[in-house]
């Protein structure tokens, strides 16, 4: 199996007792199966107490008290790690913010934005990353069932293709992404008809003339999906009540963006949004590679999961979608804060968002709805 890491991976470090915030709170952990029977093995009192807070209900997980891991320790230290016993562990807290895929002869492992460490990790490293192999010893937390070796070899090619586009010109996201939605589009419809060897014939271009029916006549815009349909989401199917107290941070960045978007006119939102970005990337001229290299550093996270959907077109929505509520709060703080926003505070606003939408379940369904609704 071939394997493969972000170039930076060596230079994680956990914040430990410094971090800001903590991977054990707030957060579904769900259980994996070989730690499951562990449990359900683990002899005498401990056992008993581990098991009492299993919630056995799909998907398997521990139960959280007060919004915490109840193996959480009053020094912020997980119990499993302090009694010298890792291993029982779930997977997926021995390897955040480490997030390991098998792709049936490939293997990829990522490294998730809403770990603090991270963040200031990706801040100071923006630009483009490669994935390089490995033969150190990984844990997967996720496998895909799938043989289709042609189809993972034309995946590969394809990340590579979008990432010399995207990274190849002095070009903005708002001229970027129309070219790749034509040109994904185009693609997905011959993946759909099994006709994978004539995806060679569409053309990434930023020429018009040849993206076909999936052209995007309207001038370039950050508001790629539509403010309104992005309010809808983020609105209404937040539930303020509880937000406020296990994600103070990211409720308060809601309760700005409602305070700035909500006293614009719904037809004039779009142009507010775009405009306001262009400025802000005037004054903050290093915003537009920040927003690129998220834009890239999701791409490169989510696009090989099309090996289990079957839907290029999908993974690139669900970038785009990622990136542009990034760039909402981004600007919202921007505007609180002002242009002197210290790195720290950037990579504070980046991984609360992404705590608050990426491990928010219930939120990334209705990013799919968006999707679906909006454009697939
Ligand atoms: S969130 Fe990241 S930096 Fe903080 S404790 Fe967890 S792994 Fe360490």
């Amino acid at each position: 199996m071939n394997a493969y890491i972000p170039d930076i991976y060596e230079q994680f470090h956990c914040l430990a007792d410094k971090c800001p915030t903590i991977c054990c709170k707030g957060w579904v952990l769900p259980v994996d199966e070989d730690t499951l029977k562990l449990y359900e093995e683990l002899p005498g009192i401990e056992g008993r107490h581990v098991r009492f807070h299993i919630q056995k209900k799909e998907p398997v997980s521990i139960r959280r008290q007060f919004g915490r891991c109840p193996f959480l320790n009053c020094d912020k230290m997980c119990q499993f790690q302090v009694n010298g016993t890792p291993e029982l562990m779930p997977v997926v807290c021995r390897t955040y913010p480490r997030e390991g895929v098998r792709y049936d002869k490939e293997a990829r492992v990522v490294f998730s934005l809403s770990c603090p460490a991270v963040a200031n990790l990706f801040m100071e490293h923006l630009g483009r990353r490669e994935y390089v192999k490995t033969d150190r010893p990984l844990e997967f937390f996720w496998s895909i069932d799938n043989e289709d070796d042609a189809f993972m070899a034309f995946l590969k090619r394809d990340e590579e293709k979008l990432l010399d586009f995207l990274w190849q010109e002095d070009k903005d996201l708002s001229e970027i992404w129309p070219a790749m939605y034509a040109y994904l589009y185009q693609e997905n419809d011959r993946i759909i008809r099994d006709q994978l060897e004539r995806t060679d014939e569409v053309e990434l271009t930023f020429d018009k003339e040849k993206h076909g029916e999936y052209v995007l006549l309207r001038d370039p815009t950050y508001s790629f999906l539509k403010i309104k349909t992005i309010d809808h989401m983020v609105l209404d199917h937040i539930t303020y009540s509880s937000l406020s107290v296990k994600e103070p941070k990211f409720f308060h960045l809601i309760r700005r963006y409602a305070d700035i978007f909500g006293r614009q006119y719904l037809d004039k939102v779009d142009d507010y949004f775009d405009t306001q970005m262009r400025q802000m990337m005037e004054e903050c001229p290093e915003a537009k590679l920040k927003f690129k290299s998220y834009f890239s550093w999701t791409l490169q996270e989510i696009f090989p999961l099309s090996f289990e959907y079957y839907s290029v077109l999908r993974q690139f929505l669900f970038a785009v979608l990622y990136t542009q509520l990034y760039m909402i709060f981004d600007l919202v703080d921007y505007m609180e804060k002002g242009k002197n926003r210290s790195m720290d505070r950037q990579a504070e606003v980046l991984y609360t968002i992404e705590q608050g939408i990426r491990h928010n379940p219930r939120l990334n369904q209705n990013l799919m709805n968006v999707i679906r609704d909006e454009f697939l």
